[in-house]
């Protein structure tokens, strides 16, 4: 409850995916021609996957997690933090990278999970913080069952959805960046809540413009166009 006599903060939603941290150097999907660092999806990022070959799917989020480790917010993520001087923000990220919290965003939810997080392959609740070490094959949970990364893979629920969809309709700014929105549920929080909402896209390129009938359209990298936005916000 807002005390009587101020003003509370309006809640600001960020909607971010992979186009975000493209300028930090982690590729997206849609530069590398539906490839994902040169693997079919469907090779690294399914529990099939998972069944058939765990061997190069682990190899392939240590390599994922290694280079999180060579890289740094840029300055699309650090604008983002200084809405909270205004604002009361929550990012809500489809990234598995932990480039928002390494900027200083303090409250990030991870919808499709995190690299530098393992959990047993039995219970879901047993999640464990890596701090860059690899997952072997035979590195065990305290259930004695395999880790596996804590990622929501394609063809999986998305736990977080159900939270994440309360965030985004209690917004009254929503900012969806760097994102096809071509995976879903995530890309159904960009519509949800009602005609009230001040909404923006940013985006390299947005195709279709029909699609964003509600949003303000801002076309660029998210590095250089995110600060003027934010600007923008800040003083209105
Ligand atoms: P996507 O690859 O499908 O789309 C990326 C979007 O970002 C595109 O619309 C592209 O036009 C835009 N973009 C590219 N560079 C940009 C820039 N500099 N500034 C602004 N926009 C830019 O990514 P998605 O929609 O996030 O979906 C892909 C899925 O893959 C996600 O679920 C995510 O978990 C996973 N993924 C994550 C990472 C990461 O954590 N960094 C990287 C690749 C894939």
């Amino acid at each position: 409850m807002p005390e009587s006599g101020k003003n509370p903060k309006r809640k600001l939603v960020v909607l971010s995916g992979a186009g975000i941290s493209a300028e930090s150097g982690l590729k997206t999907f849609r530069d590398s021609g539906g490839l994902w660092e040169g693997h079919r999806v469907e090779e690294v990022a399914t529990p099939e996957a998972w069944a058939m070959n765990p061997k190069l799917v682990l190899k392939f989020y240590n390599e994922r997690r290694r280079q999180l480790f060579e890289v740094d917010p840029n300055a699309g993520h650090l604008a983002l933090v200084e809405l909270e001087n205004q604002f009361d923000v929550t990012i809500i990220t489809q990234n598995v990278d932990n480039l928002h919290e390494r900027a200083g965003s303090s409250d990030v939810l991870h919808l499709h999970g995190e690299l530098d997080f393992a959990r047993s392959s039995k219970d879901p609740e047993l999640v464990y913080e890596l701090k860059g070490k690899d997952i072997e094959l035979g590195d065990q949970c305290e259930l004695g069952s395999q880790l596996r990364p804590h990622i929501v893979w394609f063809g999986e629920s998305v736990p977080a959805i159900t939270r994440a969809a309360e965030i985004a309709e209690s917004a009254d700014i929503l900012i969806v960046v760097g994102t096809s929105l071509a995976v879903y549920p995530a890309a159904s929080l960009a519509f949800l809540g009602t005609g009230e909402m001040a909404r923006y896209v940013v985006n390299l390129e947005v195709p279709d413009e029909e699609m964003f009938d509600d949003f303000e359209i801002i076309e660029g990298k998210a590095s250089e166009v995110l600060p003027e936005l934010v600007e923008r916000l800040l003083s209105s």
